[in-house]
């Protein structure tokens, strides 16, 4: 009788063996239970070996397999593996936190999550009138769901949707069966209803992606803004379904799914849809996983999340807006979820389409060295679109009325007396990132944070954007006691203020983090916009990606400055996406587009390369500063960073971890330093650098580098909180 190795979620990197048990068989890929210690674990069998090292009678047998959710198959075991060792993070802690949490709980999923409704055939065509049941018969109309994903709505809400469940029931409409669908056949229909015949360029597009179809391949689909690339997703996922194969897409915002997610279900009606974000409530999200994992959800459409999700029939790969920032996860197992989903299709043997018209530096230099696949869609889909005009508006000559250029103001009255929308972009919320003392320079701190306290004018109050620290906004300065404290700069709030001021008559809505805390509230107020339920826009970045507003002519950029000083490389590179998506976001239908950035450098090349739509330019002159200065993508990164009370702490941490490391040539490390934000919520943080020109030698590095930071002495171990991030994508 053989020895099971299973992952636990401890913080050690290794396996624990345990054996079968009397009555129980398990196999590789189970969720079983498990003694640990003084109670019992969740864990998932990952090997199977003849022997353990500890002798058999020190081994403990295994007391239950938990069968409420299918077996995790080998390609997702192995794909557990690599983003364990490539991040370098124990397998146990990885495969665990890969679960929804529900799976990942001592307790059985109820039994109720097993009971799938399905449309009867006696469902009448036209739907009733009771609000719950129709919504209900609406939902499954889409295919059978387990009872909890029906049961998303507030808790309070849930009865009575039980409550209509039971009369649809009753009526004969709805059917429940106890075993899920055979986990071989996609539930639901696969017809494809297509929003517009592809152009030639979509075509070609398509038909690339099709040719391979059934085999790994790699493909950067670099397309302007509005060049159809959401189309050619459409179409390539409905030939794949048709073969009964699943599509997985990544998108990176919750903000922007509502749409995108009605999009597709328009697209497929009849088709099983799972839509996976950290948002959902515990039963959906866990019916969600549980539809990908049985191979009943055709499509998968969610953040990175759902890239470790099991996909038994996984035949096709898209990572929308594949630049974006939020793909790569800050905590714990800090993995890029494009990066992932490469290394995923590699595993399943499929195609990966990643689109952006804005590539990250790294994708965009992989495509120039031919590890991916480059397809260009260079126009607008839509007939008569096109790109907007791009021009600076120079803050050294023109006259501004409280900080906004006079021929931007003027401009938005012209779109006002059309009838046409403005947006106006900062990417600061709040009223005015710092409240100061003329008299003596004083200005509001965060006491636990390296920050300046933002002035928020909603609620008269002082408020920290990296700790969430709120205090009243004092009456005079805490050093000398003047009372004519001053607001420098501004925010959305500040704009949103003076637009008001100047133009009375019209409708603002300002969209930031502020305003749109919750999900539904951002996507009603989107909706509204959409419908010309407001005349000016003030957002941040919240505002710049995927949306489409069709009435919207004029966009007005105000800080851009700040990102051309950074200390950070990758700040331009960021810049220059953000304007390009929010220029995107300007004369998408047949009224062209016009984007104005105020700058004090209207010269900088970076907004040359905007103005004329160059993205290529623009990323060939960024890698040729990369190469000369040995920045990423010609070099890989790992950063160790610890954060502990006082900053001495955090650098012994760190000065121990140098001494210990054996760097083999081709690797460089740096000197520990403070991080530049170096207190955090009262914790002082600093790090350190490391970096090689080859990929592998790195990680043959970092794996023997951190078995010995974990080995650390408890001395110096216990006062630090640290973490190995792999390449990183904030050098702080
Ligand atoms: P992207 O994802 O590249 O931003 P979308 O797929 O959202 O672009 O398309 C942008 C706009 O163009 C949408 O309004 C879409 O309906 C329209 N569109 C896409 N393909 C075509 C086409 N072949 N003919 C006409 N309009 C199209
Ligand atoms: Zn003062
Ligand atoms: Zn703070």
């Amino acid at each position: 009788m053989g020895v099971l190795r299973v992952a636990l979620d401890v913080p050690l990197p290794t396996l624990f063996d345990y054996l079968p048990g009397p009555g129980i068989e398990a196999a590789v890929g189970d969720r079983v239970v498990v003694p640990f210690g003084t109670g019992r674990r969740i864990g998932v069998v990952v090997e199977q070996a003849a022997e353990s090292t500890l002798p058999r009678e020190r081994l403990k047998p295994i007391e239950a397999v938990r069968d409420d959710a299918p077996r995790l198959d080998a390609q997702w075991l192995a794909l557990m593996r690599f983003l364990a060792g490539y991040y370098q993070r124990p397998l146990g802690e990885t495969v665990v936190a890969a679960l929804p949490p529900r799976l990942r709980a001592l307790r059985p999923l109820p039994s109720t999550a097993d009971l799938v409704l399905r449309l009867s055939a006696n469902a009448p065509s036209d739907l009733p009138r009771a609000p719950r049941q129709r919504a209900l018969l609406d939902t499954l109309r889409a295919g059978p769901l387990a009872e909890n994903a029906l049961l998303t709505g507030e808790p309070q809400d849930r009865p009575k949707v039980r409550a209509a469940l039971r009369r649809l029931i009753a009526a004969g409409w709805v059917e429940v069966t106890p075993e899920p669908p055979a986990a071989n056949r996609v539930a639901g229909g696969t017809r494809f209803v297509a929003e517009h015949a592809l152009n030639p360029d979509q075509s070609a597009a398509c038909t690339d992606v099709r040719d391979t179809l059934g085999r790994y391949d790699a493909f950067l689909l670099h397309g302007i803004t509005g060049s159809g690339k959401t189309e050619i997703y459409l179409n390539l996922i409905a030939e794949l379904i048709r073969h009964g194969d699943q599509a997985l897409v990544l998108v990176p915002e919750i903000s922007l799914t509502p749409q995108l997610e009605a999009r597709f279900r328009l697209a497929f009606p009849e088709t099983t849809l799972a839509v996976m974000h950290s948002g959902l409530e515990q039963g959906a999200r866990t019916a969600a996983w549980l539809a990908a994992a049985r191979g009943e959800a055709a499509i998968v459409l969610g953040t990175r999340l759902a890239v470790l999700a099991p996909m038994p029939r996984l035949g096709l790969i898209v990572v929308d807006e594949e630049h974006d920032s939020s793909f790569k996860q800050q905590e714990g197992l800090r993995y890029s979820g494009r990066d992932a989903a490469v290394y995923r299709a590699r595993l399943a043997g499929c195609p990966v389409v990643l689109g952006t018209a804005t590539p990250a530096l790294e994708t965009w230099f992989n495509s120039e060295k031919g590890r991916y696949r480059r397809i260009s869609l260079p126009a607008r889909a839509a007939p008569g679109a096109v790109l907007p005009r791009v021009h600076t508006l120079d803050l050294a000559a023109e006259p501004l009325a409280h900080g906004i250029a006079e021929r931007m103001l003027e401009a938005i009255d012209a779109r006002l007396a059309r009838g046409e929308q403005s947006l106006v972009f900062i990417n600061r919320r709040g009223y005015a990132p710092v409240l100061a003392c003329p008299a003596c320079g004083w200005a509001a701190g965060c006491t636990r944070c390296t920050a300046h306290l933002v002035l928020h004018a909603a609620d008269r109050s002082l408020r920290c954007h990296h700790c969430g620290a709120q205090e009243a906004i004092p009456r005079n300065c805490a050093v000398c006691g003047n009372v004519d404290l001053r607001a420098l700069g501004r925010g959305t709030q500040r704009v949103e203020e003076t637009l008001a001021a100047r133009f009375p008559g019209a409708r603002i809505a300002r969209i930031d983090r502020d305003t749109a805390r919750r999900r539904e509230m951002l996507a009603r107020t989107l909706d509204d916009i959409r419908r010309g339920g407001a005349d000016i826009l003030v957002g941040t970045q919240l505002l710049a990606k995927g949306h489409d507003f069709p009435g919207l002519t004029l966009v007005g950029v105000l800080n851009a400055d700040a990102a051309l000083l950074s200390t950070d490389y990758r700040a331009a590179e960021r810049l220059f996406a953000t304007l390009a998506q929010v220029a995107g976001r300007a004369g998408r239908r047949e009224r062209p587009g016009e984007v104005m950035v105020q700058t004090r450098y209207p010269r900088h090349a970076l907004f040359a390369a905007l103005a004329r739509h160059d993205y290529a330019g623009f990323a060939a002159a960024q890698l040729d500063e990369r190469r000369q200065a040995g920045f990423p993508p010609y070099v890989s990164e790992a950063m160790l960073r610890a954060e502990a009370k006082r900053l001495e702490h955090a650098i012994a941490f760190l000065r121990y971890a140098l001494e210990q490391a054996e760097a083999p040539d081709a690797v460089t490390i740096y000197d520990p330093v403070p991080q530049l934000i170096t207190r955090r919520a009262g914790l002082e943080r600093a790090k350190l650098l490391v970096q090689s020109d080859s990929r592998a030698r790195l990680q043959a590095f970092l794996t023997t580098w951190t078995a010995r930071l974990v080995a650390a002495p408890a001395a110096l171990a216990r006062r630090v909180r640290w973490h190995l991030d792999v390449d990183p994508i904030e050098t702080d």
